[in-house]
Formats: C-alpha cells, sequence, structure tokens
C-alpha cells in the first residue's frame, strides 16, 4: 500500500500494523502530511465541529521532587526561584479567568509534596464553591491512589499524567532510577480507575526517541484509550543534561497528531504550547492537522517567568489577557471559534 492508502486504512479501521506505522512515521512526505492533517480534521469536525475548547492554565507551584532530565524546573536546577501560590492567589486567577471565559482551569505543577496533606483538597472544594459550572483539572504528577481518589471526591474531573514513553529502557534515559515506568503506568490506571478523564501523551523529539518507541506510543495510546492526549515537540532547556540536545520536529509532530487524531477520533487534543514556541502561529497549524483544545496561560505574570519547562515560552511574550484574544481573533480569522464551555470528552458521537 502506498502512504495515501495507509492513511485511509487508518481512517477506516482506527489502527494499522505496526509496521505501516513505522513507513508513515519515517517516509511521509509533505503532501501526504497535508493530506493526513485534512482527514484528521474533517474527523475532528464530525466530533467537535469547529469549536476549540479553552482551558485557562495556572501554573501553582515551580517546587519539584523530581529529576527528570529534560524538565526547567527539576530539582537539581538551582537556578529557579521557587515559588508557591497560595489559595488566595489561585483563586484570583480563577476569577481573571472566569471573567474571560473559562469554565475549566487546569492547576499544573511539579511535584510538591506541600500540597498533598489537604491543602489541595481544600483548594480543590474552594474552586467549586464558587464557580460549580467549571471543570478541574490536575496535572501534579505521581501520587498514591488514596490520594487521587480524595481529590476526585473533592471536585477534580480531569488528570494530566503524560506517560513521556511507553517504552522502558527509553523511560530509563529520560530519568533517574527511582523514576519507573511501572509506577506512571500504575498512576495512570488508577486515575482511569477512579473515574477522572485521564490524559497520555509524549515529548516528539525527546532524547533517544526512535521511530520503534513513537509506535509503541501509539499503540499504547490505542489500548489505553485516554480522553486527552498532550504532544508537543520537545525543546531543550539550558540547565539541564539534555541542554545541547535537538529541539523535535514541528512536522513530525503534526504527523504524530493526526495520526493520533485519526486512531483516537473523539480524544481532546490540545494544541500545546510549544507549538507557538517552535513555530509562530504553531498552534493553528495543530488545529488544522486535529487538534481541539488550546489551553490559554491564566497564571499571574510574576510567577510565569519562573515557571520555565524548556527555553523560551511563547507565552511569557504576551500578558494573559492579550493572549486570549489574540487566541480568538487567531481563531476566527481561521474559521473556528473559541468556546468557554467546560467542553468534556465526547464518546458518544458517532463518526
Ligand atoms: N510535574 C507534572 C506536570 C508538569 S510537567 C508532570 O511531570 O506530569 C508537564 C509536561 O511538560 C511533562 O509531562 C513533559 O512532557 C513536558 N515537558 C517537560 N520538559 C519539557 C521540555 N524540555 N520540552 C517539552 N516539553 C517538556
Ligand atoms: Fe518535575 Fe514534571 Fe518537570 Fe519532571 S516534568 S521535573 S515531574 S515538573
Amino acid at each position: 500500500m502506498n502512504n495515501r492508502a495507509l492513511i485511509e486504512s487508518l481512517r477506516e479501521n482506527r489502527e494499522l500494523p505496526s509496521q505501516d506505522y513505522k513507513t508513515l512515521l519515517s517516509t511521509i512526505t509533505q503532501e501526504e502530511r497535508l493530506y493526513l492533517a485534512k482527514m484528521a480534521r474533517e474527523v475532528t469536525d464530525r466530533v467537535y465541529g469547529k469549536e476549540i475548547y479553552l482551558r485557562g492554565i495556572i501554573e501553582f507551584t515551580n517546587y519539584c521532587k523530581n529529576d527528570c532530565y529534560y524538565c526547567g524546573l527539576r530539582k537539581s536546577n538551582d537556578s529557579v526561584i521557587r515559588y508557591r501560590m497560595t489559595e488566595k492567589e489561585i483563586l484570583a486567577a480563577c476569577k481573571m479567568g472566569y471573567a474571560i471565559g473559562m469554565r475549566t482551569f487546569v492547576l499544573q505543577g511539579g511535584e510538591d509534596p506541600t500540597y498533598d496533606k489537604g491543602l489541595l483538597t481544600h483548594i480543590i472544594h474552594t474552586i467549586k464553591s464558587h464557580y460549580p459550572d467549571c471543570a478541574i483539572t490536575l496535572s501534579v504528577g505521581e501520587k498514591s491512589k488514596e490520594l487521587y481518589q480524595e481529590w476526585f471526591d473533592a471536585g477534580a474531573d480531569r488528570f494530566l499524567l503524560r506517560h513521556e514513553t511507553a517504552t522502558e529502557s527509553h523511560y530509563e534515559k529520560l530519568h533517574p532510577s527511582c523514576q519507573t515506568l511501572a509506577n506512571r503506568m500504575r498512576c495512570l490506571r488508577d486515575l482511569k480507575d477512579i473515574g477522572y478523564q485521564v490524559g497520555a501523551g509524549i515529548m516528539v523529539g525527546s532524547p533517544y526517541q526512535t521511530i520503534d518507541t513513537i509506535v509503541t506510543d501509539l499503540q499504547f495510546m490505542s489500548d489505553f484509550s485516554p480522553e486527552m492526549i498532550g504532544i508537543g515537540p520537545f525543546i531543550p532547556h539550558e540547565k539541564t543534561p539534555f541542554k545541547n540536545e535537538p529541539i523535535g520536529s514541528f512536522d513530525l509532530t503534526l504527523t504524530i497528531l493526526s495520526l493520533v487524531r485519526l486512531i483516537h477520533p473523539h480524544v481532546l487534543l490540545p494544541a500545546t504550547t510549544a507549538m507557538d514556541t517552535v513555530r509562530k502561529n504553531g498552534r493553528l497549524e495543530a488545529i488544522q492537522a486535529g487538534c481541539n483544545v488550546i489551553m490559554p496561560n491564566i497564571t499571574p505574570p510574576r510567577q510565569r517567568e519562573n515557571y520555565k519547562l524548556y527555553n523560551d515560552m511563547a507565552e511569557l511574550r504576551s500578558t494573559h489577557s492579550i493572549g486570549i484574544h489574540e487566541i480568538n481573533d487567531l481563531l476566527s480569522s481561521s474559521g473556528y471559534q473559541g468556546v468557554t464551555s467546560r467542553g468534556d470528552y465526547k464518546k458518544e458521537i458517532e463518526v
């Protein structure tokens, strides 16, 4: 089969033999990539229409007890000015986000145990009592099942925990030995059992990634069937062991996003900020390739400037309110519409 036939087969069957994913990933031409993106966008339109869901992300702590080799917040990076937002500051960010239409708040941070003993539970309760019409997404790393349950009971709806890579030998090259793929996977299963809408995902072009590891990731995402999938290019951070590694390919990221959409027509697929960092209006191209979520940053600028997972975040160059207006203008001038509903997973729609 040629690549166009493979793409059509994937759209029909939502899966391909691993050899065919390999062929596509290694031989796809620019023209075929645009064809793949068009198919992926058509499928997205059938499930979600032209609506793009907006989530307000609040980076509420940059303390992290982990030492992932790729991330600027790793504990060994002692040049970071660390901060924790108080409940009051987080609520003020939610208030501002609500006023500009956000109906999902994403609380993201390093793995910071300070919030584990009731503090985050209290914050979730308070946000839910002020904004019962909003969804809360957590992205705070690996915890016990009991703690995930406590936060779910307090009102958290969704949880983002990228698996980073489904290949153990690759995972070991990205993390110190105390961080294991087995525990990452245990967390993802626990989150799903509890009833969260769960997000997995990878960085494209992370060091030691190969076509084979990407195929294993596609198969994992197909089998595990997460409600959300976060995918963006790897971008080196100057204060990490991977500082001299190359940036992940923008076009390969688009290809993988489109493949994910065809494998998983209903998935909530964000056009990540990292896409804008590596290419101007990269998030718009990601939407044209099948993404249906954007996560404007509503962290106050004072904290945001110290939350650097990688070098030169695009969002740092604009204030939050300009960001959201720019995003809305960009979307509407391209035929999409930024909507501020809760934007839950739509599994019931036939495709
Ligand atoms: N501490 C939490 C959430 C914050 S990190 C966690 O690790 O799950 C969120 C995501 O940022 C990570 O999952 C990783 O995929 C991504 N990330 C970290 N460093 C990056 C880098 N250098 N380039 C691109 N993405 C990165
Ligand atoms: Fe911490 Fe997450 Fe960065 Fe790893 S990726 S160092 S867990 S903030």
